[in-house]
Parts: structure tokens; sequence; C-alpha cells
């Protein structure tokens, strides 16, 4: 199979919907990252998703509607804190999870009771779902636990002979997945962070919690236990106060003939003394929107990468932490 890149109008989204319709998969543009849906009602090209990825089967997935799809037909109970939360911040990147009323096939949620719900602010994303008017379920379009990809070309790169289109809306703003919360309970708990803050959560909702998964607990968002994000070359990961360790280790290694660069973000940059900086940028929106295509840009260049974490942890930083945790940690 060819792998084409097409820009998103009506003959591609006529196209899309014949692969949909018959249980195959395409890859679409959100303001987070690419997705990788199929028909959220249709078992058989859900399970196909997951195979495409090497996903594994214990991992949910996020459903995606359009801003006028009625979610009630989903989903049982809405608490009044989250559709607060909607009105606040939806079309945009944050997902909740409810109380699944069923009709979605079972291989979406991995068999839990529950469904996770997104409604994507981006142009390309509404478009695709508007046309098919079907709640689409869908990972990240990458090869599972590598680095999510934020172009068309990033998908191409990782699923090019597996998937038959990709819909290319330009690199995604957002550049982390989404923000995912808890709806189930008396009030919203934070599964995983992301551009959607704890901060600007509890603004509406008046308060919020954070999951912070324990040894030896069985996960309550299956993903958190997953290595992800992972560029396929050597890592390492410096806090900010560790900073000339990081520096030092980057000397060791141009030495020794290895090709280390160093990633992190500009302030870090201008106070180091080294050549080959992959720089993430200065805002926290910058960083996270920077920080995959940096990560795919350094496994293109670089035998080792050397990140050094941002001084700033909070708000958007939080969520950028947790995947540079994950890609570069140990
Ligand atoms: P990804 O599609 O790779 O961005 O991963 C989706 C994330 O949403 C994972 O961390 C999942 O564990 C989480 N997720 C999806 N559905 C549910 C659900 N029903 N309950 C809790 N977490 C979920
Ligand atoms: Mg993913």
């Amino acid at each position: 199979m060819r792998t084409e890149i097409l820009p998103i109008d009506e003959n591609s989204l006529r196209r899309a919907k014949r692969i949909i319709d018959d249980g195959g998969a395409v890859a679409f543009p959100t303001e987070t990252v690419y997705g990788l849906g199929a028909n959220a009602f249709d078992n058989k090209a859900v399970e196909n998703v997951f195979a495409i990825k090497g996903r594994p089967n214990d991992n949910p997935l996020i459903v995606h509607v359009h801003k006028d799809y009625d979610i009630s037909e989903l989903v049982t109970e809405v608490p009044e804190y989250a559709k607060a939360l909607a009105k606040a911040y939806l079309p945009g990147p944050l997902t909740m999870v409810f109380k699944s009323c069923g009709k979605v096939c079972p291989a979406v949620s991995c068999g839990l009771d529950t469904l996770a719900i997104r409604v994507p602010s981006h142009e390309g994303a509404q478009k695709f779902l508007k046309f098919l008017n079907l709640p689409i379920a869908a990972p990240s379009a990458n090869v599972s636990k590598h680095v999510s990809p934020v172009t068309a070309e990033h998908v191409y790169s990782d699923l090019d002979g597996r998937i038959e289109i990709i819909l290319d809306g330009g690199k995604c703003s957002g550049g982390i997945e989404s923000t995912v919360l808890d709806c189930t309970g008396d009030e919203p708990q934070i599964l995983r962070s992301g551009l959607i803050t704890r901060e600007m959560i509890e603004k509406v909702a008046g308060s919020c919690g954070e999951y912070v998964l324990k040894e030896g607990e069985k996960a309550r968002s299956p993903g958190m236990k997953y290595k992800h994000y992972s560029p396929s070359c050597q890592t390492m990961l410096f806090s900010f106060q560790e900073r000339s360790k990081a520096v030092e280790e980057y000397d060791n290694s141009r030495n020794n003939g290895v090709n280390a660069y160093i990633l992190c973000d500009d302030k870090t940059a201008k106070s180091i003394n080294a050549d080959k900086v992959l720089n993430l940028g200065k805002t926290g929106e910058q960083i996270a929107s920077n920080l995959y295509e940096k990560l795919r840009e350094g496994e293109r260049c670089a035998e080792l990468i050397i990140a050094i974490a941002p001084e700033e942890q909070a708000g958007v930083m939080k969520g950028v932490m947790n995947r540079l945790i994950k890609a570069c940690g140990n």
C-alpha cells in the first residue's frame, strides 16, 4: 500500500469517508498532535488501529467528535462542573472521561466502563469530523512508544505503507497531547497534564485533583504506565540545576566521538557553552509546540540527546516535563 499525503478538501474528505466507512483508518491533524482515526462504533476498525500502531491492547483510545455532536448519546452522567469546563475550553485540548453508556464499541475503552471524549479545535479536524458525523476513536498517529507526530511528514515516516491517506493540516500548534481529565467523580481529576492546566481547570470548576500512579497500583488511566514519546537514539535527562553536569557529559561524549546534542529551552541555551543545541524556544507554549519536532530532529542528527529540563516547572511546563521524562528519562 502506498500512503498519500493530501490537502484537506472535498475530494480528500470524500476519500477519507470511504475508508472509514469500509472499516479503515485515516490520519488527521488536531491542535495537539496528528491522530489515527477509525469509526468508534466499528470494533474491527478500532482493533485495526491498535494493530497498525503496535499499541498495547489495554491502553484505551480517545473518541473525537465535532463541536455540534451531542455527547449525551455516548455517555451517561455529565456533572455540572464538566458542563462548565466544556463551555470554557471546548473545542480545545481537553479530554474528559465520563461513564460510557455502552454505545461505542468495547475495543475503544479496552473494556473499561468509561469513555474519554475530546472536541478538537483544529479547523481541519472539525471539517473531517463534521464530514463523517461519527465519533472517531483516535490515538496519536505514530508507531507505539515513538515520538508523537506534529506534521504530516512525521506520520508518513512512521506509518508509510500501513495506511492509505494522511490529511495534511500543517504543523500542530499545541504540540503535546491533550489534558486528560477524569469527570466521573465529585471533582475533576487530572489523569494526564497538558495545555489546559490545573490552574485553568480550578478557575472554572472550583477545585481539581491530580492523579498520581502509586507503585504496584492498577493505573486509572492505563496509558500512564507505558514508556512513551521516545526518540530512536540514546537519551539522557538532567534537571536545570544539573545543567553544568549535562554540559560535562556533552563535552565528554563529543571528545569520545559520540555525536551528542543538547536539548533545552532558549534560556539554558544562552547560558551554556555548546555548539550542537536543539533549542525548544522561550515560553511554555513555544516549548510544548516544539518538543516533539525537536526530538524527531534530534533522532535524525544525533546519536545521543542530552536533555536539560526548563527551570520553570508549573503550568504548561508540567505537561512538558511529563513528556520529557517519558521520552528521555530512564
Ligand atoms: P493517546 O491516544 O496515546 O494520547 O492516549 C490516550 C490517553 O487517554 C491514555 O493515557 C489513556 O490511558 C487515556 N484514556 C483513554 N480513555 C480513557 C478512559 N476511559 N479512562 C481513563 N483514561 C483514558
Ligand atoms: Mg500516543
